[in-house]
């Protein structure tokens, strides 16, 4: 018995070696779509931030969010996070600061395309055009130069936190004429509502990274749109807090399309 035991040990260790000398296929990583929170959290008021920008950061170069007490407008870009604020302003936080909720996810494009004079409406509307499905997720990259910009940003808020939609009633709105700048966001299908926004959710940094927002209109002189492709999406809750006594049985559509106007 233990002859056939060292025996089965030594085989062991033989078939070890053999593997390591095997070649591996190469490794298949696709881009993950890592998200803190979900959309429907956001809505009920939940701003309280628990994922340090700096963490955030390691995740994925490019995306959008907000900031602990919903404290401005996020835009990552390039392995930078700038904050626009309440005042228009654009500011660098520390790493040390918290999102209570963001998207990210590193910049892989898999297809690109030169755009004219189109409107935000426009490409929403003809936004299947570009793509090969929507029941996948996209990271939207624009660079271009805009004939009109129209963003929005929001103050901070001070406890008890109200609901998103009471907050972006009176939110502070930034219209800019012919500016230079880039564009981050997401594409979401349908399936995703309730997780993130569906369909088309854009912000806004300009090219001297002094003015920025949420997208609420735009036309784009000319461009260039890149898009990754995001099959892989993970999700980081909160432990704890506001989260774990969130109502997430009700339908918040109505809600979330007065907050995205
Ligand atoms: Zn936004």
């Amino acid at each position: 018995m233990r002859l056939f035991m060292i025996l089965l040990a030594f085989v062991f260790v033989f078939a070890s070696c053999e593997e390591d000398v095997t070649e591996k296929p190469a490794e298949k990583s696709n881009p993950v779509l890592v998200q803190v929170s979900v959309i429907d959290a956001l809505l009920q008021g939940f701003y309280d931030g628990f994922l340090p920008l700096g963490e955030l950061k390691t995740y994925g170069g490019y995306g959008i969010g907000t900031f602990h007490a919903l404290d401005g407008e996020m835009v990552v870009y390039n392995d930078t996070v700038f904050q626009v604020k309440a005042d228009g302003k654009v500011y660098l936080p520390n790493d040390t600061e918290t999102t209570p909720f963001a998207a990210v996810a590193p910049l892989l494009v898999d297809t690109a395309f030169s755009m004219q004079e189109i409107t935000y409406s426009t490409l929403k509307d003809d936004f299947s055009t570009f793509f090969p499905t929507p029941n996948i997720f996209y990271l939207v990259k624009i660079k271009g130069e805009f004939s009109y910009m129209h963003t929005r940003s929001v103050p901070a808020q001070v406890k008890p936190y109200r609901p998103l939609v009471d907050v972006t009633a009176t939110q502070p709105e930034f219209e800019y004429e012919n500016i230079g700048g880039d564009i981050i966001g997401f594409y979401c299908p349908d399936y995703a509502k309730g997780v993130n926004v569906t369909g088309l959710h854009l912000h806004f940094l300009d090219e001297s990274r002094q003015k920025g927002g949420h997208i609420i209109d735009f036309t784009l002189k000319s461009g260039t749109m890149e898009l990754g492709y995001l099959l892989d999406y993970r999700l980081i809750l909160p432990e704890g807090g506001d989260f774990y006594g969130g109502d997430f049985s009700i339908d918040r559509t109505d809600e979330l399309e007065d907050v995205e106007g």
